[in-house]
């Protein structure tokens, strides 16, 4: 019987690049005035290769707030959760 690699190592985050499955190795930090709140930030995983693509996607919008590598986003002690601080606001913000 020959196993299927189903579970590929479920701790090492992924590209957020369509269809790239490639280890992400850059965080980008990104925010839509439109939908988001200015301290609200979103990320972007990018592996080596797309890191450029995707900066530029949101470079060009207006988006792109910050690129560091993944180990120094982990790093930053304000990464985890999305707690922007002041005001304790975690209702919907659509
Ligand atoms: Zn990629």
């Amino acid at each position: 019987m020959i196993t299927p690699e189903s579970s590929p190592s479920p701790t090492s985050p992924i590209c957020s690049a369509k269809g790239c499955r490639a280890a992400a190795v850059w965080v980008l930090a990104w925010n839509n005035p439109k939908l988001h709140t200015p301290d609200r930030r979103k990320t972007w995983l990018a592996c080596e290769e797309h890191r450029e693509h995707l900066s530029q996607f949101l470079g060009v919008r207006g988006f792109l707030k910050d690129v560091v590598t993944l180990a120094e986003w982990e790093a930053r002690p304000e990464a985890s959760g999305e707690s922007g601080g002041s005001g304790e606001s975690s209702a919907a913000d659509r």
